[in-house]
């Protein structure tokens, strides 16, 4: 089993990863202190009827209580939040209560956010279900989705301990783990040089991504995130080196309507086209071709053709993250060393030309 902690200015707790990760759980919340007058599990449809009865039976509290909502990005609302809270506080829950947030990236935000501020915020714990969610459960954001954009409301809480119990994953339809495997490749590229050689190495398909492999590129992908986020809890500076990836892998998402990509589908293009772009701004060679087939070999789809590039343009213009009107790409001069760039328009739309042409080939 291993453990480590998370460090960040308001908070440091221990994340554990393993196949033991229910008896870790099981001391953990035995530890707690002071001792939580109730807890909450919060998890959804497909993952609580596998796991739910195992995690409740570790809890050894008087008051356990459950809450499932169906699976599903839409399920990230403010409708599901306040039926939650309304929950909690008609069960009697109060501030000496403990939320443990069973599943992946849509239970880990919801349940943390709940957690956030339920009677002001009370303690947390993340399990995550997903290999995507190594990335979303290390670094305390959590939130809901609004009609109007998603992720709009939300807060940095950070939980007491992170928990993944490895075999949990093993359910995870075969698209999910390509999904999240992609967020793991991202940490390679922006921050660990040697796992990104290792991945290319040893993970030969997404079969290979089991037992030892898939703990020790589990184990590499969170240093890298938890490096960054001790660095920077609250997004002001490195932090950004995370949207590797993502300034077009979004946008993909928003302009095909959330859903008909998985995330990390559309940051595995975002990616690509991140090694291209660098390539042609710094005149560096990043084997970007190769990079691609890499990718491609995992079954990662390519580029829709159907999308419009002026389209693509506009949608990252309005990331979250763009700044007086231009486009900030996080590119890279080497693997595991990473710049912001503001990049022109004109640029932008060039390489995507050339991109979306080099994908289809
Ligand atoms: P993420 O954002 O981490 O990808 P989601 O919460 O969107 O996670 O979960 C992705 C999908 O996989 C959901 O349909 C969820 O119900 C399902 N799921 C999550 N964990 C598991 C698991 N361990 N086994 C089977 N299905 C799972
Ligand atoms: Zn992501």
């Amino acid at each position: 089993m291993l453990m480590r902690y998370i460090e960040t200015k308001s908070k440091c707790y221990p994340l554990y990863l393993g196949e033991e990760g229910l008896a870790a759980l099981r001391s953990v919340y035995q530890q707690l202190q002071p001792t939580p007058s109730a807890v909450l599990v919060i998890s959804d449809s497909s993952i609580a009827p596998l796991y739910m009865k195992q995690v409740t039976e570790a809890l050894t509290s008087a008051d356990v209580h459950t809450y499932v909502i169906p699976s599903g990005e839409k399920e990230k609302s403010f409708e599901n939040y306040y039926a939650i809270q309304t929950y909690a506080l008609e069960k009697g829950m109060d501030r000496r209560s403990v939320i443990i947030a069973l599943g992946g990236g849509v239970i880990g935000d919801l349940a943390g956010f709940v957690a956030a501020t339920f009677m002001r915020g009370i303690r947390f714990i993340q399990m995550p279900t997903t290999l995507l969610a190594h990335d979303s459960a290390v670094g305390g954001k959590v939130g809901i989705n609004h009609p109007i954009g998603k992720n709009m409301i939300g807060a940095f809480y950070q939980p007491e301990a992170v928990i993944y119990h490895i075999p949990f994953l093993y359910t995870l339809p075969q698209e999910e783990w390509r999904s999240g495997y992609a967020e793991v490749i991202k940490h390679g590229v922006i921050g660990d040089a040697h796992l990104y050689d290792w991945l290319q190495k040893e993970i030969l398909s997404l079969e290979d991504l089991r037992g030892e492999k898939l703990q020790y590129a589990l184990q590499q992908a969170i240093a890298v995130k938890a490096k960054v986020v001790a660095a920077d809890e609250t997004e002001s500076s490195v932090r950004a080196y995370l949207n590797f990836g993502h300034t077009l892998g979004h946008a993909i998402e928003a302009e095909l309507g959330y859903g008909r990509l998985t995330h990390g589908d559309a940051v595995a293009m975002g990616m690509r086209f991140a090694l291209l772009l660098s390539e042609r701004i710094y005149d560096v060679d990043l084997a970007s071709v190769a990079f691609a087939k890499w990718l491609f070999g995992y079954g990662y789809p390519k580029l829709p053709m159907e999308l419009n590039i002026e389209r693509l343009l506009l949608r990252m213009k309005q990331d979250k993250k763009a700044q007086s009107g231009e486009i900030r790409m996080v590119l890279l001069r080497g693997i595991a060393d990473v710049c912001v760039e503001e990049v022109q328009d004109k640029v932008v739309l060039d390489a995507l030309a050339q991109f979306i042409q080099t994908e289809n080939l």
